[in-house]
């Protein structure tokens, strides 16, 4: 891409770009959260999500000094969970060998638990003003357009081909003057408001420079592999009750995978339903050490995790239980739970 096209670029984005809570003062502790935060997650969630978490933990000491418990209770609802344990441990990890200073070389970026390729080079950007590139789903987008890319941006040359047209493009800008942070969230900001799956050609600034619209065939690119239709998958719930209302959560260990639901984080009793709602209901049983009356109908819900379409079924029952913990639903909704316990909170009420 030729010096015309980044100032067309970045003169737009200086003009058009969002206010958003972590473009201001974009310390390298606010845009790791961020870009944490946003992978796989809208930016209108995360505003909200971003906020809360900063004023909680305010700086990367404070979030290290924090347990993964209360870590994990401030991501309830944001989903990939493992997120906000790698955040914990690099946090944790930054204070051990750094002193509490985020590092600023490659090397020592990428090795932080949870920060691949993409985040240290909007880490290294944003933060460091350094020409490192990055590579979104946006980015993907807008590159496999502008160059009219045949293969699939999912490939492995599809994917060398990006990362080389974005390192040109930090790079060259760079030299010509331009801010590094700005040349890649100009890029991802005409992705995310411009150049998106529908793409509104009209007021792209940079439309002569994309051959895709010169060929009038935008709807061609990205190229994109087949999608595997999801696959769909049954558990079973209890919801058990003690007298006083209460209901009954409990915690997977770390190795435990018996279930799709996020490991570490408060839940209903559960087993996977393959066969007879019996043979699943004596599982949840016996794991748990139930003494229970069903006092219910069971209730259902859908739910979606990763490549997977579950149908989640909740036997509502009373009880006691040998392992556990009781909550009030109120307490159960603030306690780091996943989106899919929430779901199953709402059914029960
Ligand atoms: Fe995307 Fe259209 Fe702009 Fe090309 S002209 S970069 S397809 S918005």
């Amino acid at each position: 891409m030729t010096p015309g096209f980044r100032n067309a670029l970045t003169k737009w984005y200086a003009a058009n770009r969002r206010s958003l809570p972590w473009r201001d003062r974009p310390s390298p502790y606010r845009v790791w959260i961020s870009e944490i935060m946003l992978q796989q997650t809208r930016v209108e969630t995360v505003r909200e999500y971003f906020r809360r978490f900063l004023k909680r933990f305010p700086n990367i000491r404070a979030l290290a000094e924090s347990d993964e418990e209360s870590v994990l209770q401030a991501w309830s609802g944001l989903g990939y969970y493992r997120r906000a344990c790698m955040l914990h441990a690099a946090a944790r990890r930054i204070i051990r060998l750094y002193g509490g200073r985020f590092p600023r070389d490659r090397a020592s970026v990428l090795d932080l638990p949870g920060v691949g390729r993409y985040t240290t080079g909007a880490i290294l950007s944003i933060a460091f003003n350094q020409p490192e590139p990055i590579v979104d789903g946006n980015v993907e987008r807008v590159f496999a357009r502008l160059h009219a890319l045949g293969d699939s941006v999912k490939s492995k040359s599809g994917r060398e081909f990006i990362w080389q047209v974005a390192t040109e493009h930090v790079e060259r800008g760079n030299a010509e003057g331009h801010k590094p942070g700005d040349l890649n969230q100009a890029l991802m900001e005409l992705g995310a408001t411009v150049c998106k799956p529908e793409p509104e050609c009209k007021a792209c600034p940079v439309r002569r420079w994309c051959k895709a619209f010169k060929a009038n065939d935008v709807d061609h690119y990205p190229v994109l592999p087949a999608r595997a239709k999801p696959k769909p998958k049954r558990y079973l719930f209890a919801a058990v009750r003690d007298d006083a209302g209460r209901v009954l959560l409990v915690k997977r260990g770390r190795d435990d995978r018996s279930s799709l639901l996020p490991v570490g984080m408060w839940e209903l009793p559960h087993a996977e339903w393959k066969g007879s709602m019996q043979k699943a209901w004596s599982m949840i049983e016996t794991a748990h050490g139930l003494e229970v009356s069903i006092t219910g109908k069971p209730a259902s819900c859908r739910h979606a995790i990763m490549d997977y379409r579950l149908t989640l079924a909740v036997q509502p029952c009373t009880g006691v239980a040998a392992n556990g913990t009781w909550f009030t639903l109120n307490e159960a909704r603030n306690a780091a739970i996943a989106s899919a316990t929430r779901k199953l909170l709402d059914c029960l009420e």
